[in-house]
């Protein structure tokens, strides 16, 4: 009987190696990940002086800005990974509840999860459920708006680092841009100010030969971003933290093949976002953006209709106090949006 099981077992490993004889490109892929893998163990040894994370200089407390749940999952878990590995405070902003298809109260809860495994506590997340920030293909955000929600959040929350997406957002989704254009927007009232403002990253969309080079885009990663104070690269230092996590987001279960063969699952490039350019001569009016917004000072009107009526449950965090800021500070940066456009024209 014995001898028969051994005579099965043996069969079956020299049926396994047949199979891989004779499927080369198997081979290959699973040689290539073994190489990759090698790669992040020596960057994340520190074995090799040029081959290592190039962090962001003092993240502190970063603010993560993303259009739906999941995004911080599928694009970002090197970055959130890497910044707590390093001691970083990691907060979450999630402008939509993910509702394009009606799924919006199951996704928040499974946002919630996910954000756990990732090591973002509950506190440290805010989830919107706006009718003025909608998820979808065809939903353009207006960047004032964004830019408000943003403000008031830094506030709120003391952030000096925040993280988004770049302008082609690595989908080409336009939610994704809506996030880049906020943060830029902000960014640049911010610094009009004067006042100490955060500092703004934007993770870097690759073409897809590297987007789909899984592990060993690390390499060119690693290249491109040393020496320079405007890159930075995260790797993934907690990979069983974001299978768990990608885990939590059951209804996006299609887009697991994607988290196992994209670079961003195991490598982030960021690069500095630079403020809009206008006339910095022209007087413009200065908000009090550094100011806090403790929320007993949030006036209390009745917040405005929430996207899915049926969310406003689950939808939580200081979802009322941030939107009411920002539709104040939306307004204000309206205002100074036209007069930046009404300076641009008289030149
Ligand atoms: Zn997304």
């Amino acid at each position: 009987m014995d001898k028969h099981k051994e005579k099965q077992r043996q069969s079956c490993v020299q049926r396994a190696v047949q199979h891989i004889r004779r499927n080369r490109c198997g081979t290959a892929s699973l040689l290539l990940l073994a190489v990759g893998a090698v790669i992040l163990l020596l960057v994340q040894s520190g074995g090799v002086s040029w081959l290592t994370d190039a962090p962001i200089s003092q993240p502190g407390r970063v603010l993560l800005v993303t259009a739906h749940p999941d995004d911080e999952v599928i694009f970002f878990s090197s970055s959130v990974t890497a910044l707590h590995a390093a001691g970083a405070e990691v907060f979450l902003l999630c402008l939509t509840s993910g509702d394009a298809h009606g799924l919006g109260q199951q996704r928040v809860l499974e946002l919630e999860k996910a954000a756990q495994a990732l090591g973002i506590d509950r506190d440290h997340l805010t989830i919107l459920n706006d009718t003025r920030i909608q998820d979808g293909h065809h939903e353009i955000w207006e960047q004032e708006y964004v830019a408000g929600i943003v403000a008031a959040e830094v506030d709120v929350r003391d952030i000096n680092t925040i993280i988004t997406f770049d302008p082609m957002g690595v989908t080409g989704h336009i939610n994704h841009e809506g996030c880049y254009t906020g943060v830029r927007y902000y960014l640049t009232v911010c610094r009009r100010q004067g006042v100490d403002c955060p500092a703004g990253w934007s993770l870097t969309t690759t073409e897809e030969l590297r987007t789909y080079s899984s592990l060993l885009d690390i390499l060119p990663s690693a290249l491109e971003s040393k020496g320079s104070e405007d890159a930075a690269m995260y790797t993934n230092h907690d990979l069983y933290g974001m299978f768990r996590a990608m885990s939590a987001h059951k209804s996006q279960s299609r887009w697991w093949k994607h988290v196992l063969v994209t670079r961003y699952t195991f490598v982030n490039t960021l690069r500095r976002i630079t403020p809009l350019v206008f006339d910095w001569t022209m007087p413009l009016p200065m908000p009090d953006l550094a100011r806090k917004l403790p929320s007993s000072q949030v006036p209390g009107q009745a917040p405005r209709p929430a996207a899915n009526p049926q969310l406003e449950s689950n939808v939580h965090l200081r979802h009322e106090e941030v939107s009411e800021a920002a539709d104040r500070r939306g307004k204000f940066m309206a205002r100074l949006s036209r007069r930046i456009i009404k300076s641009r024209t008289h030149l």
